[in-house]
């Protein structure tokens, strides 16, 4: 791996967490060479092997991998506050009826979607997610939708997955061309990926089985198995959904997938809130895998997600922010706390366990290849999380707290310097490149607009 003929960079830090579960190591660092972590070692001995790298010494912070957020709705950040309907909704299909799909929605399009897209990747940036999942629900923007979406993305130089969440619940035409947008654009993206390195792709997506039929959630399936990505669905997110599959299908929403044969590895499923022991059985075997979102969960009333219960069965679980708060820091401190809280058991998760979801265990169920870790051979996305500073505890950083410190007491505002493949993305807690102002004012408008 060491290539010591080509220049590299070499970033190093007081503490290293170069893998989550993995004991913290102090003053270490990594050589980044061509985008990847080419060797790591004692910031000393890496330097006097290296003489002529170029050197980036963050004092007082931790190294450690960018995060992955599994989950994402970009353009929810125009509906966060969007007034209530005057009558309130009686129940969650009033809700989605009456409020959420007419008002929210089915009103977006391209500039509102494109504005969401440069405001939200420029915050994730700069809190430290280097890669993330969004989900675009945007019926009446077809077609062309995600393509709005993507120069947003590309020039945030995120690593980014995006994908249009088809849905039959305004017909069967325009379920239609929600499974055509997103494969034109899974192939579009490996055309640009192709010539011009781009880390925008594609994947496909179904909203639920409430609106979706089953010959559709087929053909979404086949389609993601011939272009060989995978295919997301949201999956009992509250109590609603298994309800209701009971009440149509006769049995529950994973025993329903499971039946008609999507329920593989090639399934990423969101939510998996309310899940009967059954539905457990179904996720542990068939390898689907799980997104979690302690915080949104928790917004909408869904629940307590069973995650310990689906770490412990060996499923392939990562977080996400869902749109909601997209600070992973907040997110990781949701789960910890959350899992803890309905166990009874300060044990039941550590702030190792959490990180490692929010890293590699995101990109796993993203099928991101050597994605969240700082090892050899792995891509050099990594963030510097001041550790110091005024905001540091008066309390010394040692091997065994580091984490927790990390998890329950750092927030985005902490995060100094961001890297993705290899570039720089956030220099001094600022995203490079990005007039935050200008994005502010123009997300404003558009999300005025919405409201409108
Ligand atoms: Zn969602």
């Amino acid at each position: 791996m060491h290539k010591s003929g080509s220049r590299g960079e070499i970033v190093g830090a007081d503490w290293a967490v170069t893998a989550a579960l993995d004991e913290p190591r102090r003053r270490w660092a990594v050589r980044v060479v061509d985008g990847l972590i080419d060797d790591s070692g004692p910031v000393g001995e890496l330097r006097a092997r290296y003489p002529s790298d170029d050197f980036c010494d963050a004092a007082g912070c931790v190294l450690m991998p960018g995060f992955v957020n599994a989950h994402v709705h970009l353009y929810g950040v125009l509906a966060h506050g969007v007034p209530a309907p005057a009558q309130p909704v009686a129940d969650f299909w009033g809700f989605l009826d009456d409020y959420w799909w007419p008002l929210v929605e089915n009103a977006l399009d391209h500039e509102m979607i494109a504005a969401a897209a440069s405001w939200v990747t420029a915050e994730l940036a700069a809190g430290g997610t280097t890669s993330f999942f969004d989900i675009l629900e945007a019926p009446n923007a077809l077609p062309d939708a995600l393509f709005a979406e993507r120069d947003a993305v590309a020039r945030s130089r995120l690593r980014g997955v995006l994908s249009f969440e088809a849905t039959e619940r305004m017909g069967a035409a325009n379920g239609r061309a929600g499974l055509d947008e997103n494969v034109r654009f899974i192939e579009d993206c490996r055309a640009e990926a192709a010539a011009s390195g781009d880390r925008v792709s594609g994947a496909m997506c179904i909203h639920t089985t409430f609106t979706c039929s089953e010959p559709f959630i087929r053909q979404a399936f086949d389609a993601a198995a011939d272009l060989g990505v995978f295919c997301h669905a949201h999956v009992n997110e509250g109590v609603h959904e298994g309800r209701w599959c009971e009440e149509h299908h006769g049995m529950r929403t994973l025993e329903f997938y499971d039946r008609i044969g999507v329920a593989s590895p090639r399934f990423q499923a969101s939510q998996c809130v309310q899940l009967s022991p059954r539905e457990i059985d179904i996720l542990a075997s068939s390898g689907i895998r799980v997104s979690h979102m302690p915080l949104s969960n928790c917004e909408v009333g869904g629940g307590i997600a069973p995650v310990l219960e689906l770490l412990e069965r060996g499923v392939t679980v990562g977080l996400g922010s869902d749109g909601y708060m997209n600070d992973m820091f907040a997110v990781m401190r949701g789960a910890f706390l959350l899992h803890r809280a309905a166990t009874l058991d300060p044990g039941a998760i550590s702030a190792a366990r959490v990180l490692h979801l929010a890293t590699e265990g995101s990109a796993r169920t993203l099928g991101l290849d050597r994605v969240g870790r700082l090892e050899p051979g792995w891509h050099a996305d990594l963030q510097l999380v001041d550790l110091e500073g005024p905001r540091g505890l008066p309390t010394p950083v040692e091997a065994h707290n580091l984490l927790d410190q990390l998890v329950l007491w750092r927030s985005a505002s902490d995060v100094r310097r961001v890297m993705v493949g290899g570039d720089w993305i956030v220099d001094d807690g600022e995203v490079i490149g990005a007039d935050m102002e200008q994005l502010r004012a123009h997300t404003l408008e558009q999300a005025a607009r919405l409201w409108s």
